[in-house]
C-alpha cells in the first residue's frame, strides 16, 4: 500500500516534469520556427532602442563650450557637467508658457 502511494507521487512528479520540459521545447521550437520565418529582420526592441534620432528630438545644447551636450528641452542643468541652462530662452516656443 506504502509502494503504491509512493509509486504515484513519483509518477505525479515525472508527469509535471515532462509537462514543464515539454512546454519549455515548444516554446523553444516555436521561437526557431518564427525565427526562420522572420528572416534576417533585426528584432524590433532592438530597432527601437536605435532608432532615436537625435536631430528630431527637442534639444537643448548645453553652453559649456566643453560639454556641448544634449539635454532635454526643459532642463535647467546639463545631464553631463551641471552647467545651469538658460531653458527659457530656447524653449520658449516649444514647451509653452508654464515657467
Ligand atoms: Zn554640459
Amino acid at each position: 500500500m506504502h509502494l503504491v502511494f509512493a509509486t504515484l507521487i513519483f509518477i505525479a512528479v515525472v508527469i509535471v516534469t515532462v509537462v514543464l520540459f515539454g512546454g519549455w521545447v515548444l516554446m523553444t521550437v516555436i521561437r526557431a520556427i518564427a525565427r526562420l520565418l522572420g528572416g534576417p529582420r533585426p528584432e524590433p526592441v532592438a530597432r527601437r532602442l536605435a532608432y532615436r534620432p537625435p536631430s528630431e528630438q527637442r534639444v537643448v545644447r548645453c553652453p559649456q563650450t566643453r560639454c556641448m551636450a544634449d539635454n532635454p528641452v526643459g532642463a535647467r542643468f546639463c545631464r553631463r557637467c551641471g552647467q545651469a541652462i538658460e531653458a527659457g530662452r530656447a524653449a520658449r516656443g516649444a514647451t509653452g508658457s508654464l515657467r
